[in-house]
């Protein structure tokens, strides 16, 4: 039985909805890496029903698993290298590159297929892009590409619109020297009412990348689940799991679904058992004092300790006696982050 994702279907999409509706900048649902815990193809599909017409992944290798269910155009957030393959004919014309080196610029102009390409411009967060002094430089290369737009990507911290209001009016001040009037800006990490100022300010389009404020931005609405696989009472002393540590007092060892491959409790502190590390540990609270730690899942409505760490596809958690037993086939409630869950099963319950 599987690690589950359950969906409050119709109001997880009504607000998807709402999150595209209201937004007068045009909104770009991003779907990359594991899929925000949904997966790629189903965000895509889910995109497909938000009736945009473009969505972002993160990499190359993700444009298969997403267009397909999507059917538009698909940005690529990772910016393009010379080692990367161009895409299928096929896919071409819906592949949209991030573009962050003049020379890539220039390599890819000189394909001579005129490919739909998106500049990103250098900001505070340093990571890539092209830095503003070259920007003049790019003018006369853009009449061999489809020039889609400059794209900011923005740290996290702290408030960038007046980053973006410098760097987008120099970057369309350049575009116009090259004879274009004006191009989308494409933006992460601000609200749509910040997005709206600056596409007034700038008198530019606003395209505003977005995952996890979309499709996580209520997690009522989602519930990640566990199966109870097997239940074994034990007594004071017995032992139990790979380390065949000994149980210190009676209770339940319930065995769950839900291990490290699926990214559950990676963060787990490694267990203290050396009498050094539980004196350690038992100066900072006791918590991991006899080589437990709490886990990610609930009984009752209580977070449970693991017995011992987690497996690959399981864990053991362990029930102390007297308290709640589910039963053998039970679901348990996990608490997950979804940016590096794998679920085995997604169900959108109407
Ligand atoms: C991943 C990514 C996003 C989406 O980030 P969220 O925080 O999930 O909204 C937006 N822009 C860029 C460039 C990204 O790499």
């Amino acid at each position: 039985m599987p690690l589950s994702l359950n969906v409050d279907a119709e109001r997880w999409r009504a607000r998807a909805q709402t999150v595209i509706d209201g937004s007068s900048s045009t909104v770009v649902p991003v779907t990359k890496g594991n899929g925000y815990g949904f997966g790629n193809p189903t965000l895509a599909i889910e995109a497909s029903k938000l009736g945009v017409s473009t969505i972002a992944v993160g990499e190359y290798e993700e444009i298969g698993d997403v267009i397909p269910g999507f059917g538009g155009d698909a940005l690529v957030l990772s910016p393009w290298r010379p080692w990367i393959s161009t895409p299928d004919a096929s896919l071409a014309d819906h592949v949209i590159h991030t573009v962050s080196r003049l020379d890539d610029l220039r390599t890819l102009a000189a394909t001579g297929n005129r490919p739909r390409v998106v500049i990103e411009v250098l900001t505070s967060m340093r990571r890539h892009g092209i830095d503003l002094a070259e920007l003049p430089a790019t003018g006369e290369i853009l009449a061999d590409v489809q020039f889609e737009g400059f794209a900011f990507h923005l740290p996290l911290a702290g408030d960038h619109s007046a980053e973006v209001r410098t760097l987008g009016q120099r970057a369309l001040a350049a575009a116009r020297d090259a004879g274009i009037d004006t191009a989308p800006i494409w933006l992460s990490h601000v609200t749509p009412s910040v997005a709206d100022t600056l596409a007034g300010d700038l008198g530019a389009d606003v395209r505003l990348r977005m995952g996890t404020s979309l499709w996580l931005g209520d997690r009522s609405l989602l519930r990640a689940q566990s199966t109870v696989l097997d239940l074994h009472e034990v007594r004071r002393g017995d032992r139990y799991g790979y380390r065949q540590r000994r149980a210190g007092r009676g209770g339940v060892i319930a065995v769950v679904s839900g291990g490290t491959a699926h990214g559950v409790a990676l963060e787990a502190p490694a267990p203290a058992t050396s009498l050094r590390q539980r004196g350690i540990s038992l100066a900072k609270g006791g918590l991991e004092a006899f080589g437990r730690t709490l886990s990610p899942f609930r009984v009752a409505g209580k977070q449970c300790w693991f017995a011992e760490p987690p497996h690959m596809q399981c864990s053991m958690i362990w029930l102390p006696a007297g308290e709640a037993v589910p039963g053998v086939g039970d679901e348990l409630d996990v608490d997950v982050r979804f940016t590096t869950t794998y679920f085995d099963d997604v169900t959108f319950a109407e």
